[in-house]
């Protein structure tokens, strides 16, 4: 039984499937205790101070620490960082195995069902197997989905509600302990008084590398009832073909598909503001455009880099746009 890494979400019933434990490297990243000090280290090795602090993350992760036996890097869909990063684990013994969403293929659901086929080859398993496996899998991923109702209804918080379902693309290395863990959250939300905070809002971009920023938004008149990214990594679609799931999956893709996904989760959940978080330097910033263009509420952008307390700036900028939110809904 080996520890496969990866870089980002993967069709993680291929790992399971061959008796191997997952691990998310981002999650054993922003989860250690000092997230800082894994960058630093980075910096120390020469890695550019203007380069996304998720990849210097992963890179001590993987690459000097050497947390994992393998690594799965995905090298289309996510990151185009990826590419050199696969280089640096290379380099460092790692052995490395590539994976890649399909990006304007004429036939997408073929170019990933080979994809899939190739990954579970090199992991000793079969596509038939992981597809399988999912009889496991798709009970955690039904509790996700109540995990998630409850929090757009008012029992779980946006933090809780991140934290579960960005945990999910690994099931934190041990899917029956996860099951378990799961349950007793939504055991215990389900006793709770319902948070009627009036202002409802989404959080849309990738997780942040400051989780600090859900109990500031939280601790003023307002509840976070959708995590976009994070959600997607939990695999909502089901789909009973394997491969169409991750077809469905926006995150890998362009962001049309990801606004479509935003559009209906804002009419669903009543969300009247979204926050965008954007990760300093990430090519994913020049979406925001895109997303202001389409999207039917009023967004904020915001901006992180390194791990820590969330800036003053920041606040005060969050701050105003809640009391838009709720000037605007009073009218
Ligand atoms: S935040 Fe952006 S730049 Fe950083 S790893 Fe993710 S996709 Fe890449």
């Amino acid at each position: 039984m080996k520890k496969i890494g990866f870089t980002t979400t993967i069709p993680v019933e291929i790992v399971l499937s061959a008796g191997h434990v997952p691990v998310d490297l981002n999650n054993i990243f922003v989860a250690g205790s000092d997230p800082s000090a894994l960058i630093e280290e980075a910096h120390t090795d020469g890695l550019p101070r203007n380069c996304c602090s998720w990849i210097k993350g992963l890179y001590t992760v993987g690459a000097k620490l050497k947390a994992v036996d393998e690594i799965i890097a995905v090298s289309n869909g996510d990151c185009s960082n990826t590419h050199a990063l696969t280089e640096l684990f290379g380099e460092a013994g790692i052995p490395v195995h590539t994976f890649s969403y399909p990006y304007n293929e004429p036939y997408p659901s073929k170019a990933l069902k080979t994809q899939m086929e190739l990954l579970a080859g090199k992991l000793g398993t079969t596509l038939k197997a992981a597809s399988q496996y999912c009889e496991k899998t798709d009970k955690i991923r039904d509790k996700l989905k109540m995990l998630d109702r409850l929090t757009y209804e008012g029992e779980v918080s946006g933090f809780e509600n991140h934290l579960w379902l960005v945990s999910s693309s690994d099931f934190n290395g041990d899917a029956g302990k996860f099951l378990k863990d799961v349950d007793d959250v939504i055991a215990k939300a389900s006793l709770r008084e319902k948070n009627d905070k009036s202002i409802r809002l989404g959080y849309i971009g990738v997780p942040p590398i400051i989780p600090a920023i859900y109990d500031f938004i939280e601790s003023k008149n307002c509840k976070v009832v959708f995590n976009e990214v994070q959600r997607q990594f939990s695999i909502p679609s089901e789909n009973a073909d394997y491969v169409e799931r991750y077809i469905e999956y926006t995150y890998p893709y362009g962001v049309m598909g990801r606004i479509n996904d935003i559009a209906e989760r804002i009419r669903e959940r009543r969300i009247d503001g979204i926050i965008h978080y954007v990760q300093s330097f990430c090519f994913r910033q020049i979406q925001d455009t895109l997303i202001k263009k389409y999207l039917p509420v009023p967004v904020l952008t915001i901006e992180g880099d390194m791990p820590g307390n969330l800036d003053g700036r920041t606040k005060i900028r969050i701050d105003s746009f809640i009391e838009m939110l709720e000037s605007k809904k009073k009218k």
